[in-house]
């Protein structure tokens, strides 16, 4: 096994926040790494784990905070990892999904610097499953599509089309999505889904502050106010939420998520 290799970049999903679902890859390298190099959303008790001598540095958005710039993530990357360092660069979920990680492996790729990608679970999935909702299933719902929500209506280049979106895909699966749930909403309903869809939200998903509910899609952005829904929150609408169990006996971990 190719253990602790200077100047190795990891790119490292921690999974949705439940210290128990990470891999044991990724355990492993947070334990044996010289550097890490992290974001929020990640619960400290992941960082506890690394070993004494680690330098850690945090480079995710604080609250009412800018974020780092990109720019800056890739310098810092370059710059340990030229001192010969191995480095874990520790994200949320997968580092492939909503995160960035495409950026910063091209940047180590165009620089000569080697990297290992390690996946995570995504929060998109282990909201749905902890809320007892399959993201397919064979009685009518075979596509699902992983969608940003942070696209506003100011954004002159837009990449995600709801309208479109409202009828191509049997269930949405939306990121970062709850300060922008009402054009969300709008567009959909113009795009001509039904009204009458259901949705669900989930909130802190495998953490003891989980929050979930489940409602229509008319009523989605008055019962996310409602019931003071923030983020980091993950919204699911389509058929799927129909199928949904209800005595799902996950238990939530007892960690509260590092923002
Ligand atoms: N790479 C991450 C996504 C980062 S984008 C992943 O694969 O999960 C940040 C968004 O992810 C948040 O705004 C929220 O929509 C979602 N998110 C991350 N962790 C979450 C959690 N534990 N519960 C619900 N949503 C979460």
């Amino acid at each position: 096994m190719e253990n602790n290799v200077s100047g190795i970049v990891y790119l490292v999903g921690a999974g949705p926040g439940d210290p128990e679902l990470m891999t044991l890859k990724a355990l492993r390298l947070v334990r044996t790494c010289k550097v890490l190099v992290h974001d929020a959303l990640i619960p400290k008790e992941i960082l506890e784990e690394v070993n004494s001598e680690c330098e850690i540095f945090y480079v995710g958005k604080r609250a009412g905070c800018k974020s780092y710039l990109q720019s800056d993530i890739n310098k810092l990357l370059l710059k340990l990892s030229n001192e010969g360092k191995d480095i874990v660069r520790l994200k949320g979920g997968d580092p492939f999904v909503f995160s960035r990680g495409g950026e910063e492996v091209s940047f180590l790729e165009e620089n000569g610097i080697s990297f290992e990608i390690v996946p995570g679970i995504t929060s998109g999935i282990a909201a749905s499953s902890y809320f007892g909702i399959p993201l397919t299933h064979r009685n009518g719902a075979s596509s699902v599509t992983f969608v940003t929500g942070h696209e506003t209506s100011e954004k002159k280049e837009k990449s995600v089309d709801w309208k479109k979106l409202a009828t191509i895909s049997d269930s949405l699966v939306i990121y970062m999505g709850i300060r922008n749930i009402e054009f969300i909403v709008q567009e959909l309903l113009i795009g001509g889904m039904d009204c009458h869809t259901k949705c669900a939200v989930v909130q802190e998903a495998t953490l003891r502050n989980q929050k979930s509910l489940t409602t229509e899609l008319s009523k989605l952005p008055k019962v996310i106010q409602l019931n003071q829904i923030r983020p980091p929150a993950i919204v699911i609408i389509g058929k799927i939420v129909d199928f949904k169990v209800n005595n799902n006996v996950t238990k939530l971990s007892s960690v509260i998520m590092q923002n």
